[in-house]
């Protein structure tokens, strides 16, 4: 039986895989998109029940359609996020084979493409775009031996209290996820314990307009990668009740309990570090640091938006942050679960070509490894920090349809005749760009 061929495939029909396709097909260029789950499966599967995305629906889109069914300044449920991509790839035309899941991809020996092995057989294909999340495999820290008789689960498999057995809850990690599973939590009547760690918490909104308009408009989203080694510094925002700006101290005065960096575990005591204060007033500042920006802009362009000075205005710290707690022992607080909202790592196995560094990390630059024909699209900080996001990806995929294109012009150019006197003749008459 012939071996199907297509110029590239694309692995993921999430969001990335979606705003591939659509650059592919605006260039002509043969694609499929393998997707083993549903489109948009992990907005689906693998989130918390009441999870809104964190930015609105205005700005956390794709450019060419608007959310149908959310306002503009709402904030989408997490269904109604996988809905919009599945309407998205419909009205791209997006050739996606869902429930399709790729197993293998090898380099063809002695020819250029690849051999893709799915769970329905096998695909020959130019180049490969690996569009399979930026959050992959959870992370859980060897901290808490699984015999400390704790219940331990990632904040991937987190979906709402009742899931969780009585008692008290750790969830360990100050960026988005840990502090709306912490504030969930502690709204559903559970004592909650909170561990942080460096964080960047910008407000909601100020002077009338949300952070994502702010950063947008300081060039913060498009900010360039950071060199490697740099620290990476998590994000807390929140669009559930409406949108509110992660404050730490006000979920303190509500009754969670702040700690430093998980760092140890002996005999049923976990060790924080002594740094929680530092934390706060390091995420206070870049806090600031951010009103400040937009305060200068709003003066360098006179634009007129409403003073805000409440914005500047902290709370005291709570007693947790000036006498912070250094070790807790599990069963005397009664804590019967830790979340850990710790992060993911990425799982390539199946893409079996040299395009990943010696620490086994994808090696690129914008998304185009060494390994000609293999791409990687929708990773953290691939091209810019709004890259693994909605509005990011959808712009990396385009530069990345581009890259595929160029070298298809030039692949092109030596099809068109052969090298030799006569096909030198007919590629100097050939139009350019045919
Ligand atoms: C809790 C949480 C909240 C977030 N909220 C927001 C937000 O509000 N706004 C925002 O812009 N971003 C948000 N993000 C970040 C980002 O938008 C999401 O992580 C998004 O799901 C990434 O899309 P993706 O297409 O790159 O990857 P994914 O959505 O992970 O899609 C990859 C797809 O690849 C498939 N796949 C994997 N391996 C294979 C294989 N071998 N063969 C075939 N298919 C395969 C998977 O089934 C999956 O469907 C959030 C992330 C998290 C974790």
């Amino acid at each position: 039986m012939a071996i199907e061929t297509t110029d590239t495939v694309v692995v993921g029909g999430g969001q990335a895989g979606i705003a591939m396709s659509e650059h592919l097909g605006k260039l002509g260029i043969p694609h499929v998109v393998f997707e083993r789950d549903r489109i948009a499966e992990r907005w689906r599967t693998a989130r918390w029940d009441s999870l809104v995305a964190n930015g609105p629906a205005w700005h956390d889109r794709f450019p060419n359609m608007e959310f149908s069914d959310v306002g503009g300044d709402a904030f989408a449920p997490k269904e109604q996020v996988a809905d919009y991509f599945v309407a998205y790839a419909e009205m791209v035309g997006a050739p996606i084979r869902t429930g399709v899941e790729v197993t293998r991809v090898q380099r063809l020996e002695g020819r250029r493409g690849f051999r893709v092995e799915t769970s329905e057989g096998v695909v020959e294909a130019r180049n490969i775009v690996a569009a399979t999340g930026p959050f992959q495999k959870p992370v859980i820290p060897p901290v808490i031996p699984a015999t400390a008789g704790v219940t331990q689960l990632h904040s991937n498999d987190y979906r709402n209290p009742d899931q969780l057995p009585d008692g008290a809850v750790l969830v360990v990690g100050g960026g988005s996820s840990g502090t709306q599973i912490a504030d969930e939590l502690h709204r559903a009547g559970r004592q909650v314990y909170l561990s942080l760690g460096p964080h960047s918490r910008p407000p909601r909104a100020y002077r009338g307009l949300d952070f994502v308009w702010w950063l947008g408009v300081l060039g913060k989203w498009d900010m360039a990668t950071p060199a490697p080694g740099t620290a990476h510094v998590t994000i807390a925002v929140s669009g559930a009740h409406g949108g509110e700006t992660v404050d730490f101290r006000r979920l303190a005065e509500r009754g969670i309990t702040l700690l430093g960096m998980t760092q140890s575990f002996s005999d049923g005591v976990l060790h924080f570090a002594p740094d929680l204060a530092k934390n706060i007033a390091d995420g206070d500042a870049d806090y600031l640091s951010l009103l400040d920006e937009a305060d200068e802009y709003i003066e360098r362009y006179g634009l007129d938006l409403p003073e805000e000075p409440t914005a500047r205005e902290f709370s005291p710290d709570p007693d947790c942050i000036s006498n912070p707690i250094l070790e807790l022992n599990l069963a005397e607080a009664g804590i019967g679960t830790v979340i850990w909202a710790t992060g993911f790592a990425v799982d390539y196995s199946w893409l079996q070509v040299d395009a990943f560094d010696e620490k086994g990390q994808p090696a690129h630059r914008r998304g185009v490894s060494p390994e000609p024909g293999v791409y990687f699209l929708g990773l953290p900080w691939l091209s810019r920090r709004g890259s693994s996001f909605i509005w990011g990806v959808w712009h990396d995929a385009k530069f990345l349809a581009d890259q595929i294109a160029i070298q298809r012009s030039y692949r092109d150019y030596l099809a068109a005749a052969p090298i030799g006197q006569a096909g030198s003749e007919a590629r100097r008459k050939a139009p350019v760009g045919g």
